[in-house]
């Protein structure tokens, strides 16, 4: 079973850390975290051996800073990472954790940058530095004594390393460090090679190792979606769209992960709530009773929080962040099958959490077959089904009950009775697309796994400029209550108004009349939107995409 109770609290780590990581939302530790920390804060080596995905760089930072003197302008600690992109990733995990720890500086050092700047940093006194070993043997060439104050060392991804032909490399760095320091390597997988070296540099190291017990699945149907992390939100809407569900829980990571899940299910009108550590219990019990009794349908919880639900209405799982190991999945997938019911898991693999999915497909002994997100027919088609569900029951008694006020309606409005049920229509319905083009707008296409969509961004956040000049030559007078607001996306982004439009009624949850004129530019639009709850709204559509582009609604300083 997963494990302790004490969280990060009870691992012995210092409070300033502990600060850290409740701003950050983690509620508990992994389980590679709550066995790794205590070893490596009592000084020990360490080999630990876990999969991608289970918050290695955690359990290494975490007990590392807490050891760290940073009155002393020296390097002290070590990482090695195989790749420029993960050294960066790990300096930055380094400098969120150590936020709350003045004094403590932070150098990633890897190839393709100048050398000059790297070196500074280390001689104005960087206590960590995160290194991929080949540049950071350029360095030693340099001088020889960049790291002859190291205390701990990290071979992060060890595997990864000797893949990458660093071995060499590793030998040169270790004979520059003080023989007297504390060594710990991770890696996923422990070959020959990686064994020789523990055996080379490390001093009775202990053993840390997550294991993969086998584990069995019954009555569930799994599938897993591949997905970019920053469109986790948008999938999880989509597919909630065409998945018959009654009730649904859906796991992530973080306490503010639930809050900004929740939220944007709200916005799309589902009954959801947030289920976090940091809500009181009674709070908790609440929300959970309200799950059971259909006053919500979907709760976003952590795993914590999570921990003992047992609601018979759950039919879904929805696996938001991946689980640290296959039990967690195990554990989290068992919410729904309950009570002799078939349930469904649906889990979101982001492209570098692949080997996970693998290792839970091998625990459970199960296939986990892959879904794609359902586009604008399947979309169409689901809610025209559930709107001939919700209709289907009331035919039948609705013309006696109703027939006579139609003949009365249609004979003083002077139209024919279709003409009159597609109008009621038009109001039950209350402005949702209902025909494939509007279907098609309202959802914007999510970039496929691996499409270069940071660049996209950031040139729409460039384009502004010379459309701004335009705007200020016709400033348009401002209805009473209302205000402008901006985003750099403009009709070369492929924006026309009804887009715009559909994003903010969708995702903000305004009625029509609340919004006031759009206009369109070249390279960015204005929009009018009621100055009371602004913040609110702007915070809902924080992460709203138009036509594959984030929106970045903001407000708009006349004059
Ligand atoms: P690994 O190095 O094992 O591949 P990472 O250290 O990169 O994994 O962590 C994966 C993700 O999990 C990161 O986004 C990290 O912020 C998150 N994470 C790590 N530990 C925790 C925790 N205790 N609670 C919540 N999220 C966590
Ligand atoms: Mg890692």
């Amino acid at each position: 079973m997963t494990q302790e109770t004490g969280g990060f609290a009870a691992l012995g780590l210092h409070p300033n850390i502990l600060a850290a990581l409740t701003a950050v939302g983690y509620e508990e530790p992994s389980p590679i975290q709550s066995q790794a920390i205590p070893v490596i804060l009592a000084g020990h080596d360490m080999i630990g051996q876990a999969q991608t995905g289970t918050g290695k760089t955690a359990a290494f930072a975490l007990p590392l800073l807490s050891k760290i003197d940073p009155a002393k302008r020296e390097p002290q600690v070590l990482i090695l990472a195989p790749t420029r992109e993960l050294a960066l990733q790990v300096a930055t995990a380094f400098e969120t954790y150590s936020k709350q720890m003045p004094g403590v500086n932070v150098v990633a050092v890897y190839g393709g940058a100048p050398m000059g700047p790297q070196l500074k940093a280390i001689r104005q006194g960087a206590q960590v530095i995160v290194a991929t070993p080949g540049r950071l043997v350029d360095h030693l060439r340099r001088d020889e004594k960049v790291l002859s104050t190291i205390q701990h060392l990290v071979l992060d991804e060890a595997d990864e390393m000797l893949k990458l032909g660093f071995m060499d490399d590793l030998e040169i760095i270790f004979e520059a460090m003080p023989e007297s320091r504390q060594s710990v390597l991770f890696s996923a997988t422990l070959p020959h090679s990686i064994r020789a070296i523990a055996e080379k540099h490390l001093r009775e190291p202990q053993h840390v190792k997550i294991a993969a017990k086998t584990q069995t699945v019954s009555r569930i149907e799994q599938a897993h979606l591949m997905i970019h992390a920053d469109q986790k939100i948008n999938a999880v809407t989509r597919l909630l769209e065409v998945e018959d569900f009654d009730a649904l829980i859906a796991f992530v990571r973080t306490k503010q992960a639930t809050l900004d899940l929740a939220a944007a299910l709200e916005a799309k009108g589902y009954k959801a709530a947030a289920l976090n550590g940091d809500i009181a219990q009674n709070q908790r019990e609440r929300v959970i009773d309200s799950l059971k009794d259909g006053r919500l349908d979907i709760v976003v919880a952590t795993d914590v929080a999570a921990r003992g639900i047992d609601v018979p209405r759950i039919t879904h799982v929805f696996n938001v962040d991946m689980p640290y190991d296959p039990e967690s999945y195990v554990h989290r997938i068992g919410r729904t099958g309950r009570a002799g019911r078939e349930g469904r898991a649906l889990l979101l693999v982001t492209p570098r959490e692949r080997r996970m999915l693998q290792v839970i497909e091998r625990v459970t002994g199960q296939k986990v077959g892959e879904v794609k997100l359902p586009n604008a027919q399947q979309v169409l088609d689901a809610r025209i089904k559930k709107l001939t569900s919700s209709l289907a029951p009331l035919v039948a008694d609705a013309e006696a009950s109703h027939g006579d006020l139609l003949d009365r309606l249609t004979a003083d409005i002077g139209c024919s009775p279709r003409a009159l049920a597609a109008a009621l229509l038009k109001k039950a319905t209350n402005g949702q697309a209902l025909d494939l083009a509007s279907v098609e707008r309202e959802q914007p296409l999510v970039p496929s796994v691996g499409a270069p969509r940071e660049r996209r961004e950031r040139d729409g956040e460039r384009s502004g400029e010379r459309g701004e000049y335009r705007e200020r030559r016709a400033p348009l007078p401002l209805t009473e209550g209302r205000v402008r607001c901006r985003t750099a996306l403009g009709t070369r982004d492929g924006i026309a108004a009804k887009n715009l439009l559909g994003a903010i009624l969708n995702e903000g949850g305004l009625a029509r009349e609340a919004i006031g004129r759009i206009q369109i530019r070249e390279t960015f639009s204005l929009v009018e939107l009621p100055e009371d709850g602004l913040d609110r709204l702007l915070g809902k559509l924080k992460d709203t995409r138009v036509a594959g582009k984030a929106l970045k609604l903001r407000r708009y300083r006349e004059d």
